[in-house]
C-alpha cells in the first residue's frame, strides 16, 4: 500500500521495480486521483482534457488498467455499468452510494470485519477480502 507522503517518488519506485517508467501521463492521472476520489475513466478524461489534450480516453483507460494491475489504484463497481477508480493509499474502506444524486459515502471496515468474524464463527468460512457497496439514498435525498 502506498503512503500519502512522497506519493510520486513511491509511485516511481513501484513502477520502476516492475519495469515501467513514471511517464507524464501516469503522473497526471495519479495526481488527479489524489484530489478527487471515485472517478470514472470518462470523468478523469473530462477533467484532464483541457490541460492535457494529448491524453486521449483510451490512454486514460490503459493507464488506469496498468495502475490497477500494479495495485496503485483500486477499481470499484457501483453498479453503474462502468468502473470508478481511487488511489490505493486510502485505508481499506467500503462505500455507500446514493442512487438519486450519485454521492458516494465511505465507511470504515471495522463493521465488515466484525461481520466476517461472525460468519466465521457460525459457518467456519474464513473471509480473505471483501468489497461491499451499499445502495440507497443519502441523508439529503432521503429527506426530500
Ligand atoms: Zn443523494
Ligand atoms: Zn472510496
Amino acid at each position: 500500500m502506498l503512503g500519502y507522503t512522497n506519493l510520486v517518488s513511491e509511485l516511481e519506485q513501484l513502477l520502476r521495480s516492475r519495469g515501467y517508467r513514471l511517464t507524464n501521463q501516469r503522473r497526471v492521472i495519479v495526481g488527479e486521483l489524489e484530489g478527487a476520489r471515485h472517478l470514472s475513466a470518462e470523468e478523469l478524461h473530462d477533467r484532464l482534457k483541457c490541460e492535457h489534450p494529448e491524453l486521449g480516453l483510451s490512454t486514460v483507460y490503459r493507464t488506469l488498467d496498468l495502475l490497477h494491475e500494479l495495485g496503485i489504484v483500486r477499481k470499484e463497481d457501483f453498479g453503474e455499468g462502468y468502473s470508478r477508480y481511487e488511489l490505493a493509499t486510502e485505508r481499506m474502506h467500503h462505500h455507500a452510494r446514493c442512487r438519486e444524486c450519485g454521492a458516494v459515502i465511505e465507511f470504515n471496515e471495522e463493521l465488515m470485519e466484525y461481520l466476517a468474524l461472525q460468519v466465521e464463527r457460525e459457518t467456519g468460512f474464513v473471509t480473505e477480502w471483501h468489497e461491499i457497496t451499499l445502495h440507497g439514498r443519502c441523508a439529503a435525498c432521503s429527506h426530500s
